[in-house]
């Protein structure tokens, strides 16, 4: 059987559109819908958060806290780890401890903006170590446009100490998807589900994400940051996000719905 991880990546989209901040601000209200969502079902989750949502909406922290769920690091301004160097790295994981203990909170986990880790960031683990952190969930073992890495295969594995949960994938022939984000929502669910029964001996994992918009169908329309401006890729960032929530329980339910946060697998994986 596998067991299903679940988190959500924390970040104002607006923040990386060119003029996301004309609109008005959602990510607030759509966590709020998430954590109720994930009451209901009685499900654990990781909120990988990014710097400006500790500074701009504490109360939004808290309640995460007070609910019970895991926080972990999500950088302080998305930008990709294979952009910047090992030290402007670790000082962002140490911007994150100290945001984190503002709220009482000690995070064991980081999540690349973008899964943005592969082969040109040699000292990625090395670094998480240094700043204290247990586990990570960076890496897209596929072939992808933006950042990628196909020859870390798809196994957690231990590396400097950290134990590292890249993204598992299905194998749709023509190319590689994980089981999150604009993939989950665009493809037919079947395909997953049919994808976690090929995985069931295999002891894996299923790790999934999504995005606090992912699920908001009344957003007012601009044109995303990260896509280069394509109108097509733009018109995927809307499709179906009535129909997400539905497609995480889908997920759930393929694996039994066993669900858990990182933090909690990863202590499994260390007993
Ligand atoms: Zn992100």
């Amino acid at each position: 059987m596998s067991v299903l991880l679940m988190s959500l990546d924390l970040e104002d989209a607006r923040l990386h559109s060119i003029d996301g901040m004309n609109y008005p601000s959602r990510v607030e209200k759509n966590t709020e819908a998430f954590i109720s969502f994930l009451k209901t079902k009685e499900w654990p989750c990781t909120f990988f958060t990014v710097g400006n949502i500790f500074e701009s909406y504490p109360e939004l922290i808290k309640l995460i806290r007070d609910q019970g769920f895991e926080i972990g690091w999500h950088s302080s301004q998305h930008e990709p780890v294979a952009s910047i160097t090992e030290d402007q790295f670790y000082s962002d994981l140490m911007k994150g401890r100290d945001l984190a203990s503002k709220f009482g909170i000690s995070m064991l986990g980081y999540r690349a903006p973008i899964f943005s880790v592969n082969q040109s960031t040699p000292w990625f683990h090395k670094t998480l170590k240094k700043a204290g952190f247990k586990y990570s969930s960076s890496i897209l073992p596929a072939a992808n446009p933006l950042f990628g890495w196909p020859e870390f295969g798809d196994r957690p594995v231990v590396k400097d100490d950290v134990l590292e949960i890249p993204m598992p994938l299905v194998d749709l022939k023509l190319l590689k998807v994980p089981f999150g984000g604009v993939y989950l929502r665009t493809f037919p669910s079947s395909v997953f589900k049919y994808a976690v029964s090929n995985r069931k001996n295999s002891n894996l994992p299923i790790a999934t994400y999504i995005h606090p918009y992912d699920f908001d169908s009344q957003q007012e329309r601009y044109t995303h940051g990260g896509i280069n401006g394509s109108a097509f890729y733009n018109f995927l960032m809307y499709y179906n996000r009535s129909k997400m929530l539905n497609r995480i329980e889908k997920l759930a339910r393929a694996c039994s719905g066993s669900v858990l946060n990182y933090a909690d697998f990863y202590r499994k994986q260390k007993d």
